[in-house]
């Protein structure tokens, strides 16, 4: 999608630190880490928000789960454990408008969020 940010990351025409990557999804270091560990996983596919999947998003957005365990691992943050988070909406805090999975961890994460 035009003018959309992690389109044109996961294009590859704005550079990233990238973590992982396959055909169908990308995993990049967040710009403005807000953990020791801060990646973030994004399917290739322009998806607004998580209100946007779509029944036949299935298989990617299980893909996007087996990735995101993956990371963990080879991230080294499947032992102390790590938040997965997607923010939706205004009200969730999502801020660019293609629908991604913080993976936060290195650090004990609090609990309710701000
Ligand atoms: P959210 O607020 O959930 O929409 O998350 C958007 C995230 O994208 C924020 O954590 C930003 O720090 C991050 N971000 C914005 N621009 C970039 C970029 N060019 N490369 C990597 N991360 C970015
Ligand atoms: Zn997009």
């Amino acid at each position: 999608m035009e003018n959309c940010l992690f389109c044109k990351i996961a294009e590859g025409t704005i550079p990233s630190k990238k973590v992982y990557e396959d055909e169908q999804v990308l995993a990049f270091y967040d710009i403005n880490e807000q953990a020791p560990v801060h990646v973030l996983l994004i399917p290739k596919k322009h998806i607004e928000s998580v209100m946007e999947v779509e029944r036949e998003d299935d298989a990617l957005i299980c893909h996007l789960v087996h990735v995101a365990q993956k990371l963990a691992l080879q991230l080294g943050l499947s032992e102390n454990g790590f938040r997965l988070v997607l923010n939706t909406g205004a009200y969730g805090g999502q801020t660019v408008m293609h629908m991604h999975i913080h993976i936060l961890g290195g650090r004990y994460m609090s609990w309710p969020p701000g």
